[in-house]
């Protein structure tokens, strides 16, 4: 029952832009190849943020399900992991085509589900697909190494090889970018994956996974679970599960560290931030100022690298009028609206603990420069909508400060000196993203020098590294020690294989002692 090799009605759905039907379609789990509606007795209703109306209906996974899943894994990966790796990169290769031939349609339900402006959904597929672009050139980023003659007729050499049966648990913010940080590295490197997307998001995740499976990826190599704690434990727990990647807060990213370290998986758990943008009063005035509000008011804030906290340092505090003149302007609206700059946040409890935390900001003492609480968009009136908020002269005492905000609120501080700033940065516990804006080499190299965090921009506001370098959060801001793409990200993927072999004529007498390279 519910099991069928058509398109289930969510997919179909989705294609028609979700609008035919009265009735919200349930997101089907996708289990060895086929999408199956769950059995779950329970469902969450996944809300357009900007309408609440109820696009689809997400199901708790039960554990029979999760376990079919997992079960339909280990049942693909022999076969996967012989397949030769020209034709797995062959995959990934048609996948990239069909993930551009779908932007449109991919967009449109990222921004259903999530928000965003479509304009930003398309880039949150983006910067997904360069990852599939990347994980084309697998066999030599994968390749191993090979020490001819280590003694008399021996050779050593060393093979990455695939774990098995690797899992992947998302956030709400990316619901493109991120599963595509993880399924495609980890199958081309011949795993096969278990994919639990953000219960607020699903849809993308499926819609990615059918391409996938368009493109050749064979039955059970890739499949979804999804569900919200339970589902995340029951990943944590399973035996059969090698790797665990994670990307979301810190509760649920160190609760995963823990528990899936404690089975003896491999983790790597991206996780928050509180990103600082430092001004030096030598810096361009207008590419500065742009730069701020592009990238702290950018998704409506709920980027793991938004810039949530500038740091003026001397006179460039003059420029914080400017700011909010130009925040003033943006447009908050639907993000469907061809002129939006920023939608909604993505659920009624998100919108009232930032406005909780704007409040906090004021009771301590900061300057609410600009409100954005009360703004109503109209045509919209239901949405979970903030509009740009600036709170000023915030101390790194404020809960606003030491609290991740996750919406569409900059901070912003003060700071006598280059040094002092510097200070304020490497306080923070998070160290995930920094940039500095200046005319100065010389300070930008000392930035670059002493700031913890993984991701440094030099008049770069947002500096996501594309995917031949690994996304490197610092701090509490990342646990593991193997990021997300790159090399890191092949070498988490893989295990290393190192083989010894002799090839020379049969010795004619028999030593006891330890060999040596002699
Ligand atoms: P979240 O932690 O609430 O959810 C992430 C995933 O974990 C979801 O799939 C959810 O079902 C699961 N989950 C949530 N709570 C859990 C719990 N207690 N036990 C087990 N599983 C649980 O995160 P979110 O709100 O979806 O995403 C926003 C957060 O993600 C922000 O903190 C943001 O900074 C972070 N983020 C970090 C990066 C990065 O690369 N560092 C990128 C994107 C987002």
């Amino acid at each position: 029952q519910g099991k069928n090799n058509l398109r289930p009605r969510f997919l179909r759905c989705l294609s028609s832009t979700m609008s035919s039907s009265t009735q919200p379609p349930r997101v089907p789990n996708l289990i060895g190849g086929s999408f199956v509606d769950s059995q779950a007795s329970s469902h969450i209703d996944v809300i357009n943020p900007a309408t609440q109306e109820v696009v689809s209906q997400v199901p708790l996974t039960t554990n029979e399900e999760f376990k079919a899943a997992v079960s339909a894994a280990k049942k693909a990966f022999p076969s996967w992991r012989n397949t030769p790796i020209t034709t797995r990169q062959r995959v990934m290769l048609k996948f990239q085509e069909l993930i551009r031939k779908n932007m449109d349609k991919l967009a449109l339900n990222i921004t259903t589900e999530q928000g965003k402006t479509l304009k930003d959904a398309h880039g949150d597929i983006f910067r997904g697909l360069e990852v599939v672009e990347h994980a084309c050139g697998m066999a030599t980023l994968q390749m191993g190494e090979y020490v001819p003659n280590v003694s008399n007729g021996v050779d050593t050499y060393s093979v990455r090889e695939p774990l098995g049966v690797c899992a992947g648990i998302c956030p709400f913010n990316f619901p493109a970018m991120i599963p595509l940080w993880m399924f495609p590295i980890a199958v081309t490197c011949g795993n096969t994956f278990v994919l639990k997307p953000s219960e607020k998001d699903p849809g993308a995740s499926v819609m990615l996974a059918e391409l996938a499976m368009e493109a050749g990826l064979p039955n059970g190599v890739l499949n979804i679970v999804h569900g919200t704690n339970d589902t995340v434990n029951a990943i944590c727990d399973d035996d059969d599960i090698r790797a665990v990647s994670f990307v979301g807060s810190n509760t649920a990213g160190m609760h995963i560290y823990a528990r899936a370290a404690a089975k003896g998986k491999r983790i790597q758990s991206n996780m928050g931030a509180k990103n600082h943008g430092v001004v030096l009063p030598d810096a361009n005035v207008d590419a500065t100022l742009n730069a701020l509000l592009a990238a702290g008011f950018g998704a409506a804030g709920q980027r793991c690298m938004a810039l949530s906290t500038v740091v003026f340092v001397g006179n460039s505090k003059s420029w914080e009028d400017k700011l909010v003149e130009r925040a003033k302007a943006l447009k908050v609206t639907c993000g469907t609206e061809p002129d939006a700059d920023l939608g909604p946040v993505i659920s009624k409890q998100a919108k009232e603990r930032i406005c909780r935390l704007i409040q906090s900001g004021v009771d301590d003492g900061a300057k609410l420069l600009l409100d954005g609480r009360n703004i109503v968009v109209p045509g919209y009136e239901k949405g979970n909508f903030i509009g740009p908020t600036i709170l000023s002269g915030v101390t790194p005492d404020m809960e606003c400060y030491k609290e991740e905000i996750f919406g569409p609120v900059l901070v912003c501080m003060e700071a006598s000196s280059f040094d002092e700033a510097i200070d304020i940065l490497n306080r923070n516990k998070y160290g995930n993203g920094a940039a500095i804006f200046t005319a100065s080499g010389a300070a930008a190299r000392k930035f670059q020098m002493e700031i913890e965090a993984g991701q440094i921009g030099i008049n770069v506001p947002i500096p996501v590294p594309l995917p031949f370098f690994s996304f490197t959060g610092n701090k509490a801001s990342f646990a593991g020690d193997l990021n997300f793409y790159g090399k890191a990200g092949v070498d988490f993927f893989t295990q290393i294989k190192t083989v010894t072999q002799q090839w020379k004529d049969i010795p004619t007498s028999v030593s006891l002692a330890m060999p040596t390279s002699q």
